[in-house]
């Protein structure tokens, strides 16, 4: 139901109050209560030093982790305190992850690779050309048969960010992805990010960079525990 003059649409994110503590000892209380609202067609970046927990809230986001307190919601669904087999289920429709290090399986070629996340939901019939057309898109069309060591880092990186999208997730969550990458690599990476965000789509880049800060829509900053 919608009513006039309000907003029909939920943010695609949204964070209320998100607190994470790690019970040590020594307890370290990462996240002290964190607040933010991500809408479709936004890039974000999350920045700040390293340790400040930018990765700790990118794994919450993603479903990896759960938070000590508040509240998380993906597209209005609350997404706190589930049961694992709920949780995996949201992750699977609503979460595409893109890792620094690509985590790309070494005796699997390209389009196996990607075919991974439909292979773990159980889908059949489509899902090779599903993955096929997920590397056209990343610019890997003529790389199908490619196993990992012979691409280079930005081809790999890029078969990642085939494999995040091919369930087609309105959330693509992306950790360091250009960490490991020269300035030629990035600033590529970056334009495919770019091109990833849609209505119904948002893109949240973890990073230290200024160039990944510079390309994004809004920065959120973490700091000692607090985001702005
Ligand atoms: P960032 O990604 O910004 O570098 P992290 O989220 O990885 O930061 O880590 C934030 C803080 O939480 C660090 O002090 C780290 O040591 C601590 N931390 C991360 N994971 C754990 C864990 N599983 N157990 C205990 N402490 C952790
Ligand atoms: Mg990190």
């Amino acid at each position: 139901m919608t009513f006039a003059g309000t907003a029909a649409v939920a943010p695609l994110l949204e964070l209320v109050g998100l607190t994470k503590r790690y019970p040590g000892p020594p307890e370290v209380e990462v996240l002290k209560g964190v607040s933010i609202r991500i809408s479709g067609g936004e890039m974000v970046a999350i920045a700040g030093p390293s340790g400040s927990g930018k990765s700790t809230l990118l794994n919450i986001l993603g479903l990896l982790d759960e938070p000590t307190g508040g509240l998380l919601k993906i597209r209005g669904k609350p997404a706190v305190g589930l049961s694992e087999r709920d949780r995996v289920r949201l992750r699977a429709t609503e979460i595409g992850f893109v890792f620094q290090s690509f985590h790309l399986v070494p005796y699997l070629d390209a389009v196996q690779n990607v075919m991974l996340p439909l292979v773990h939901q159980g889908r059949r019939g489509d899902r090779r050309a599903l993955a096929i057309e997920a590397l056209e898109r990343v610019g890997l069309g003529h790389r199908l048969d490619a196993r990992p060591t012979t691409l280079s880092g930005g081809e790999q990186q890029r078969v990642a960010i085939a494999r995040a999208l091919v369930h087609d997730p309105p959330l693509l969550l992306c950790d360091e992805p250009t960490g490991n990458l020269d300035g030629v690599n990035t600033s590529a990476v970056l334009d495919l990010l770019r091109k990833v965000v849609a209505v119904d789509r948002a893109v949240v880049i973890v990073t230290h960079e200024a160039e990944v800060e510079a390309r994004a829509d809004r920065v959120i900053r973490v700091v000692d525990g607090h985001a702005f």
